[in-house]
């Protein structure tokens, strides 16, 4: 976390508002999640949808461990000294996983910069030990971003997932105050590269959050720029701020703007577009159905 904000946060407008669900099925998830002692991203990092995907029965695993090595300003992931990787625990995810009959499964991490690969092999082992226990499975990976190393995304694409995301999370501009150990060109620089090594054998995925005091412009050419590396797929979310010591929301983007961001990057040829104010990378992710990969 990087910023000092300690205004009190607005009032979230109607859109955000949600409304928590009233069967068990949420207690169910929980249950195999403490179970079988998993991280989630939708618990660590607060996502407003945590109640209405847990409901549904899925949630997006976080391997890794739950400390992450950075401290990006929009995060409510926990800094500190990571703890030893856990050798049992891609089992634990492939387990999860078939008992939750997930048909695509998303798998996320904290950053592990304390490790040489920065966890690459840890999720090939996830993704090969889901696939074994869940055959026909649809298999989503959101990365960190490796700090660019080949040999660390060859890991992962070694493994064949069907969908690389990595999250450029906003506009060039804000990128060393959003995210101070990343860089713009560098999340770009992993998805190109993943494009260069596979081409349209995988699909590639990025997220950008709006309302962190982007222009219209900026987004448009971050939107651009993410199609140059050759992103396949988009999602776009509203910011919301974790607490007082993370950075502040300047807007709320409505969703008739967000409806209108979907059309912009469409046009620009992006071949599925999720876009609204409670739009996260993982959520809904199931509604791409894979075509035949191309
Ligand atoms: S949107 Fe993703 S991170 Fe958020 S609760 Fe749903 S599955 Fe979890």
């Amino acid at each position: 976390m990087t910023t000092t904000e300690s205004k009190p946060r607005p009032r979230l407008p109607e859109w955000l508002r949600i409304t928590l669900p009233k069967s068990d099925s949420f207690a169910r998830t929980r249950g195999l999640l403490d179970e079988l002692k998993l991280h989630t991203v939708c618990e660590s990092a607060q996502c407003p949808n945590h109640w209405e995907c847990w409901e549904k029965g899925t949630a997006t695993f976080m391997i890794a461990g739950d400390r992450c090595t950075r401290a990006c300003g929009f995060c409510a992931v926990s800094t500190s000294k990571p703890l030893p990787l856990e050798a049992d625990e891609p089992l634990r995810v492939a387990e999860a996983t078939r008992r939750m009959k997930l048909k695509h499964v998303v798998i996320t991490a904290v950053a592990r910069d304390d490790l040489k690969d920065g966890g690459a092999d840890h999720f090939r082992q996830t993704v090969e030990q889901v696939r074994a226990l869940n055959p026909g499975i649809a298999i989503e990976v959101l990365v960190p971003d490796f700090n660019e190393s080949d040999a660390s995304i060859d890991s992962v694409l070694e493994a064949n997932p069907h969908i690389f995301n990595h999250n450029l999370e906003t506009v060039r501009r804000l990128t060393p105050s959003v995210r101070h150990r990343a860089t713009y060109d560098r999340s770009l620089s992993v998805l190109a590269k993943v494009k260069a090594k596979r081409g349209n054998t995988i699909y590639t995925k990025s997220g950008v959050m709006l309302g962190l005091g982007e222009t219209e412009e900026e987004l448009l050419q971050a939107l651009r720029d993410l199609r140059t590396a050759g992103c396949d797929i988009l999602t776009l979310g509203q910011y919301l701020q974790p607490s007082l010591k993370h950075l502040p929301v300047i807007e709320f983007v409505t969703p008739a703007k967000f409806a209108e961001y979907k059309v912009r990057a469409e046009e620009m040829g992006f071949i599925h577009v999720s876009s609204g104010p409670m739009v996260r990378s993982s959520y809904h992710a199931d509604e791409f159905t894979l075509p035949a990969l191309r």
